[in-house]
């Protein structure tokens, strides 16, 4: 897809790159994406993301993966190395260039000594607890601390033995000097070191102050030569600070720009809430396909490219605003309508005899494998004397518009005949077990030569040669568009939605899927798409299914053009 794609909508970060390089304030562009690995990355990251590489990508320049791991208590390795197929599996390789906000802390270190020694910040023994009650709010002023004007010697000498490991946890902090006044609280002189003892994934035990996130991530972007710097809107009050640090170390300076975060509807996305999903097993695991991480997103069946096109189509904007989920199926849908290869598969199955076909023929039909390409072919599926159809697809007493199978009524088997049912078997309790029906030989491949055309064609398999499978069918995690419209003392769990799960384990499918592979994608015609699960074995395949076919972006879109 090219930028000058009309239907793409504006795109302000690129308006202020341009500008950027213009008037020479950068020559190049050089962006980071810089998750902190306390979770798996979900649809939120993947629009930050394509921001962040696709800019770079679309510039000629060069983008970074940065781990911003400066909170050693909730940081995993686990987490580093699914981000990392995560982006892998979207389409980006950031080469050699995958950093560490960890491996900055001596220079980081360094940058603190910098700014004791201009007067620039202090040691203050005020506790976490003072600090916050000093702050001030947003309309009166915060305090200064007794400790402000401590002397440069004292401050280099106390802030040395911080690191050296004198004092307790939590009893001192580093602070910048800038100004308890200040109308952005972010300014009131802000912490920038915080003594915790609590072994790092990558560094052990060699530290116990750590650098605070302010204090960290522009510093880590100044080093790596990021010239943009582009975030998530609740980062803008942090601009003057990420400016402020940067300035007063006299060091290459990048300019940080915010976007609005992603929202969809019946949806969370901060990792501490799915971590709540996971944690209290109110789903399968991180990749739990109801989940919108992405590594849910592709055990789901979602393509990379489908996600790829979603953040390109939803735009970059300021103002923050809830996208349907609908629009998300839809840009999958729209990929894989292209690709899939259609199969046949019957979820609920009804057993079929064709009374007058022989007992044991079986015939080799042709069917096209894909009507958007048809240069994907065609192949063979087989017929016999009994068959399954969709329960669905029959009723003994059909209401009007249903012109399915009925008793006494013809349809047509995609690909196949035109089947007439003319017998219905029951069980003791009166549920339809099973139907006979004869079928018009002359109508080989799904015409008459006659010319008569039944209202409907039904997908099918054969009882002989399909192969039994275990389908997986998904609804919406939450049952409410908004998860956190909840009644007073709850939160987002009491909307999960207890039916988001139906595993059905008689189902057949048609013998061309004998050699599938997790991940594989296709469609099942009039069911949906569907992929194969990582659960599934030779012996027992497992489907997903990936969407519905009805699109309901579709009608939505419709209906808004006729309004
Ligand atoms: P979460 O709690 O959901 O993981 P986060 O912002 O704490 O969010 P980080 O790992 O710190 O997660 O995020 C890395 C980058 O991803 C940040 O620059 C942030 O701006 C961006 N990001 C996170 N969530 C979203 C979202 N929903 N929409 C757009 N960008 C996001
Ligand atoms: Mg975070």
């Amino acid at each position: 897809m090219s930028r000058n794609d009309i239907n793409l909508p504006p795109n302000f970060i690129k308006d202020i790159i341009d500008e950027d390089l213009k008037t020479g304030r950068y020559d190049h562009v050089h962006t980071r994406f810089p998750p902190e690995p306390n979770g798996y990355l979900h649809i939120g990251h993947a629009k930050a993301i394509c921001i962040n590489f696709g800019i770079a990508e679309e510039y000629n320049g060069l983008y970074n993966l940065r781990f911003d791991d400066t909170n050693p208590i909730k940081e995993e390795q686990e987490y580093i190395d699914s981000m990392k197929e995560d982006i892998r599996w979207l389409g980006f390789d950031w080469e050699d260039r995958e950093y560490y906000a960890s491996d900055y802390f001596e220079i980081l270190y360094e940058y603190a000594i910098k700014l004791i020694k201009k007067g620039k910040a202090y040691v203050c023994d005020l506790s976490a607890e003072e600090i916050r009650e000093t702050r001030g709010t947003l309309t009166k002023p915060g305090k200064k601390s007794p400790y402000r004007d401590r002397s440069v010697e004292e401050n280099l000498d106390l802030f040395r033995r911080m690191r050296e490991g004198e004092f307790p946890d939590g009893s001192r902090t580093l602070r910048a000097k800038i100004d308890m006044s200040a109308g952005n609280i972010n300014m009131r002189d802000p912490v920038m070191y915080r003594i915790l003892r609590e072994t790092h994934p990558r560094m052990g035990d060699k530290w116990c102050i750590y650098p605070t996130y302010d204090f960290t991530h522009g510093q880590s972007d100044s080093i790596e030569g990021i010239t943009h710097s582009l975030c998530s809107i609740e980062f803008e009050d942090h601009r003057p600070l990420y400016n402020w640090f940067l300035e007063e170390l006299e060091i290459h300076h990048p300019r940080q720009i915010e976007f609005a975060r992603l929202y969809l509807n019946y949806t969370i996305l901060r990792k501490r809430r799915l971590i709540k999903l996971v944690e209290s097993g109110y789903v399968n695991g991180w990749d739990d396909p109801r989940m919108l991480t992405l590594s849910g997103l592709r055990r789901r069946g979602y393509t990379p490219e489908s996600i790829r096109t979603f953040c390109e189509k939803i735009g970059v904007a300021k103002s923050e605003s809830v996208v349907d989920i609908a629009f998300l199926e839809h840009c999958l849908r729209d990929d894989l309508n292209k690709r899939a290869q259609r199969y046949m598969a019957v979820l609920r199955p009804l057993k079929v005899i064709i009374d007058n076909y022989p007992e044991d023929k079986i015939e080799e039909l042709e069917a096209i494998n894909n009507p958007e390409d048809l240069s994907m072919g065609t192949r063979k599926i087989p017929f016999s004397k009994v068959l399954y159809i969709e329960q669905d697809d029959f009723r003994e007493e059909p209401p009007k518009k249903f012109y399915r199978l009925a008793p006494g009524r013809e349809v047509r088997l995609r690909y196949a005949y035109f089947i007439k049912c003319v017998d219905v078997v029951k069980d003791d309790k009166g549920n339809v077990v099973e139907l006979h029906c004869t079928y018009d030989p002359k109508t080989r491949g799904g015409d008459a030569p006659d010319g008569r055309k039944p209202k409907a064609t039904l997908h099918w398999v054969t009882s002989s040669h399909s192969i039994k499978a275990e389908v997986r069918l998904y609804d919406r995690l939450f049952k409410k568009a908004n998860p956190d419209d909840v009644e007073e003392g709850e939160d987002f769990i009491s909307n999960i939605n207890p039916k988001s799960l139906e595993i059905l384990n008689e189902c057949f499918v048609e013998p061309n899927l004998k050699n599938v592979k997790p991940g594989d994608r296709f469609q099942f015609e009039r069911l949906g798409y569907f992929c194969v699960d990582t659960n599934s074995t030779d012996l027992k395949p497992v489907f997903n299914r990936t969407v519905a076919l009805k699109d309901a972006w579709a009608k939505i879109e419709k209906a808004q053009k006729n309004m």
